[in-house]
């Protein structure tokens, strides 16, 4: 459904990565890992053009949606990127309107792209905050509420769009440790129910047991790619850091 071909990045001098390929199907869910600085965070908001490629394209649904700034102008690009809409993302920081309710945020979004009537549009978002379990707070503010609260309800903002594919860039690194299990296993449900899902995150632990395949970066490179199985193989034995307690 989403797919990025010969993908390249730099900063300045530092190429964080170059000649880089993705692929995710429909109803993957597919998390990147590696070490910090290996560019996990730049290449997944390459993907809804939070960062500008250099070279290479993302296709959504087999159609070019971003282009690098070396590709040419020739690429024939959607000009409204209502495209961006297919994609949800959910951020380290939360990013909740401080000064918006919670049935708020989740309304905002839904309601400026006219998804429904006011009516439709509050019943489905019930519904959805129903579902990561922040109904009884809906009248709260983000201020009022635990940062694996606040993530629930980022959460439930993405979804309220629903996009084709969840980004997830380290959705858990910013929460207290209590907080942490509460927000990965809403995430869990989300792929157990058929999202398609791409998450950057330095949980090992969650990784291994909710993804069908796991992308393990290094210095820019694809260093391995397969199966959870195929990753414990490969790993067997060594200390695969940081190991998180995700559900415990
Ligand atoms: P972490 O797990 O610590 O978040 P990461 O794997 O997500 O790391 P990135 O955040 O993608 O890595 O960073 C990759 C490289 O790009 C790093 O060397 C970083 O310093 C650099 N970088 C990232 N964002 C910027 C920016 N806005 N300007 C300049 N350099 C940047």
């Amino acid at each position: 459904v989403i797919r990025l071909d010969r993908g390249g990045k730099s900063f300045g001098d530092n190429s964080v990565f170059s000649n880089l390929n993705l692929a995710v199907r429909q109803g993957e869910v597919v998390s990147i890992i590696g070490p910090s600085g290996s560019g996990k965070t730049t290449l997944i908001r390459s993907l809804n053009g939070l960062e500008t490629l250099d070279q290479g394209v993302v296709y959504l649904k087999e159609k070019p949606f971003i282009a690098g700034r070396e590709e040419g102008l020739s690429m024939s690009l959607p000009k409204a990127k209502t495209e961006m809409l297919e994609l949800g993302m959910v951020f380290q920081s939360f990013n909740l309107f401080p000064h918006k309710t919670v049935l708020g945020n989740v309304t905002l979004g839904p309601h400026y792209h006219n998804r429904g009537s006011v009516g439709e549009i509050r019943a489905s978002a019930r519904a959805i905050l129903s579902q990561v379990g922040m109904l009884a707070h809906e009248n709260k503010y983000p201020h009022q509420l635990s940062g694996g609260q606040q993530q629930r309800v980022a959460i439930a903002r993405a979804l309220a769009m629903n996009p084709s594919v969840l980004l997830f860039d380290e959705p858990t690194s910013a929460l207290d440790p209590e907080t942490v299990g509460e927000v990965l296993r809403i995430m869990a449900d989300l792929g157990k129910s058929g999202r398609t899902m791409i998450i950057v995150t330095h949980e090992m632990k969650f990784a291994l047991e909710v993804s069908d395949r796991v992308i393990f970066m290094e210095g820019g490179k694809v260093v391995f790619e397969g199966s959870p199985d195929a990753l414990r193989d490969e790993f067997c034995g060594m200390p695969v850091s940081p190991i998180s307690s995700a559900f415990e």
